[in-house]
């Protein structure tokens, strides 16, 4: 579905790349995390996936189609949704159907198709019942998922979020996690970038950056085995892994796949 072929980029007047060498190739229907600190590149490498950006060397495919030819950008468009960090940005009228109409009525899409596509976009992120309201009364996690029922609409195969949760409070990032969890579910292939790492748990890989560079890719098992590459790259595994390796420090015996919270208190039950 996606792939970046030995790509660099480099921003104008910058020295050094904020890419570098990037290889991935990621699957239709897969769920993929990208973490990694302040300043890594994650938001770079996601402007790549829609060809906001270009490689300076190297290639990105979407669906099969070059970024780097113009004449692929639109097609690559339809097919990449993003998602970005304020929702406030991203929303653009005041009721919320209208809001999720606004792009189809763009394309010339007909009314009754409009009304379909609504429908199933505030469905798929459970706010159906908030179709007449107004906006600005919504919280912060409710206008998320009301700007990815817009891009829904837009019946994309890719939906990129980049940290779409960072502005969030916590049952926000709830509701937005379960509503992407759900999309991926119904087969949506799903580009997370995210600050929290507690989010990364249930995805199909994660991909881990420093510098520009990928330095892990694996499983949520395999990357939160990696204690020492986690924390050169100045990241903090989600509290559960934490607990679990103090625990194992003391001489515990906790299995690599105790990842979710209740995972750890099954485990730690039968050793007290
Ligand atoms: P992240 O999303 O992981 O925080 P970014 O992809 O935003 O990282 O940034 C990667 C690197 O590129 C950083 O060093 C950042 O300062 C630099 N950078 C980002 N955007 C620009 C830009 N428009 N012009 C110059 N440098 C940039
Ligand atoms: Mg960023």
């Amino acid at each position: 579905m996606i792939q970046f072929d030995n790509v660099t980029f480099q921003y104008e007047k910058a020295n050094v790349p904020a890419l570098s060498e990037i290889t991935l190739k990621i699957n239709q229907g897969e769920f993929v995390a990208v973490v990694g600190h302040n300043g890594s590149g994650k938001s770079t490498l996601a402007k790549h996936i829609n060809g906001l950006i270009v490689p300076t060397s190297g290639t990105v495919t979407v669906c099969g189609l070059r970024t780097d030819n113009e004449d692929n950008l639109l097609k690559i468009r339809q097919n990449v949704g993003m998602a970005f960090q304020n929702p406030d940005n991203q929303l653009v009228t005041t009721v919320v159907e209208e809001d999720v109409a606004f792009g189809p009525e763009n394309l010339g899409i007909a009314p009754d198709e409009i009304r379909l596509r609504v429908d199933e976009a505030l469905a798929s992120v459970g706010m159906s019942d908030y179709a007449k309201n107004a906006v600005h009364h919504l919280s912060g996690g409710q206008k998320q998922r009301i700007a990815i029922a817009g891009i829904l609409a837009l019946k994309p195969k890719i939906l990129v979020l980049d940290e779409a949760s960072a502005m969030l409070d916590p049952s926000g990032r709830t509701e937005l996690l379960q509503t992407v969890r759900k999309l991926h579910a119904a087969g949506m292939t799903v580009i997370m970038v995210t600050q929290y790492m507690e989010e990364t748990i249930d995805c199909d890989r994660i991909v881990v950056m420093k510098s520009g560079r990928i330095v892990l890719t694996g499983t949520p098992v395999e990357v939160f085995k990696e204690t020492d590459l986690l924390s050169e790259s100045n990241l903090v595994p989600p509290e559960t892994v934490v607990i679990r390796d103090s625990l194992r420090k003391l001489g515990f015996k906790l299995s690599d796949s105790v990842l979710h919270a209740d995972q750890l208190a099954e485990a730690i039950c039968p050793l007290l």
